[in-house]
């Protein structure tokens, strides 16, 4: 086969990339060939002329990030070969196939050998988030082989990777549909209904990764007054209903946000009168209602999108839970979130520690959460666990 352009690693800097780690970062490499774009497949080399890896070369902290660890071309039959790796993998965890479920995340970046790639699946849509130039280049062969996979099964391939292509880049990718077209249309999570907006929606149209803990969720909601904050589509609020909650607050600062969330209410609990949804700031409401509740969740927005900003997310993230606790009766039940990638577990749980604290409340923590298993982390890639979860019983 052809060889890629090359790029050679400083001399004992290949440890990383012998360890199945997928980035290699700019202080590691030596010389790069030229004329290379952002974007380009490359072949990575130690300095001992060794073949390490192939990847897409991008500018920025992260220079390769890798597709492969064998010699072998990036071809069609490449993409076919992961994205069925991915849908198995799917099928093997019964999340593609039952009746009652028919939204998924097929692909989950690194989680899934793929770096910069998203691919969610909805009830036969695929939407495709590319995060680096490299796989928005492959977005057709990838569409192709999505249809390779699913045949019939697939309805339509949209992308959106406006937005999510790193600004530096140059590019400027606009949403649309790869393969046929279809409106947004009614998805099934656990039994569940509700609509993906996935020409308007935040991220790919849905939070999927919060499927689990709405389940867990459900499960405490009997008999409970329930004020879900950050509410987005109102996914927990659904829940916390079928669960048998006798009151349910969704709240949530965009106004778009808060119809679909009574819209997705409605088509599973039509003219149910436990449910009302408020478009307000977190802290406003927070500050400003009188109400206790006996079970709140606070699933906000990443925080920290980098580490410079960790100590300012982590401010936050006290804040914020401080005030949840306050809101908390006796006996009650919280369940917090941080889906900051650079906030550890042990700061998050620090952070929580001291907004009980603050708020002088004595408090057990009777789940630690995560993503589900269709946000896969890789072994040699433990930066790809992201979601973390307390679930705190309140005294
Ligand atoms: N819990 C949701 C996902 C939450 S995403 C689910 O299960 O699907 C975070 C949400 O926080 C977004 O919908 C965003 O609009 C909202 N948000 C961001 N800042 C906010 C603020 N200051 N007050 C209230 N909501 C906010």
């Amino acid at each position: 086969m052809i060889d890629y352009p090359k790029v050679y690693l400083r001399k004992g800097k290949e440890h990383s990339v012998k360890r199945f780690h997928p980035w290699i970062f700019s202080g590691a490499v030596s010389k790069v060939d030229e004329g290379l774009q952002e974007g380009d497949l490359v072949s990575v080399y130690n300095d001992q002329n060794e073949f390490l890896a192939i990847g897409h070369i991008s500018i920025g902290s992260i220079v390769v990030r890798i597709l492969s660890f064998e010699k072998r071309e990036i071809n069609l039959n490449f993409w076919v070969e992961k994205i069925r790796s991915a849908c198995e993998m799917r099928r093997a965890i019964s999340l593609y196939g039952p009746e009652n479920n028919n939204v998924f995340r097929l692909v989950h970046g690194e989680g899934d050998g793929l770096p910069g790639l998203i691919i969610d699946f909805y009830a036969g849509t695929a939407v495709i988030q590319c995060h680096s130039v490299g796989m928005y280049l492959h977005r057709e062969e990838i569409t192709e082989a999505l249809q390779t996979v699913f045949g019939e099964d697939l309805v339509t391939v949209f992308d959106k990777s406006e937005g999510t292509i790193p600004f530096k880049s140059g590019i400027e990718p606009k949403n649309g549909y790869l393969f046929g077209e279809a409106e947004s249309f009614t998805a099934l999570e656990n039994g569940l209904k509700f609509n993906v907006d996935w020409l308007k929606g935040q991220k790919t149209g849905f939070f999927i990764d919060q499927r689990e803990n709405r389940s867990l969720l459900e499960h405490y909601s009997k008999g409970r007054s329930v004020l879900n904050m950050f509410c987005y589509t109102g996914g927990f609020s659904f829940y916390a209903m079928r669960g048998g909650a006798e009151l349910v607050h969704s709240v949530d600062s965009s106004s778009r946000a808060i119809d679909i969330t009574k819209e997705n209410v409605e088509l599973n609990f039509p003219g149910d009168k436990r449910h009302e949804a408020f478009a307000e700031d977190a802290f406003k409401f927070l500050d400003q209602s009188s109400q206790k509740y006996d079970l709140i969740v606070l699933d906000p927005p990443a925080f920290a999108k980098h580490k410079k900003v960790l100590d300012n997310a982590l401010k936050g993230y006290k804040r914020l839970n401080k005030k949840g606790f306050e809101q908390i009766k006796p006996g009650g039940i919280l369940f917090t979130f941080s889906c900051s990638q650079a906030v550890s577990k042990e700061d998050f749980r620090k952070a929580v520690f001291v907004a009980a604290a603050n708020a002088g409340r004595t408090v057990r923590v009777l789940h630690q959460l995560t993503q589900p298993a269709d946000h896969p982390v890789n072994i040699y890639h433990p930066e790809g666990e992201y979601l973390k979860g307390l679930v705190l019983y309140v005294e």
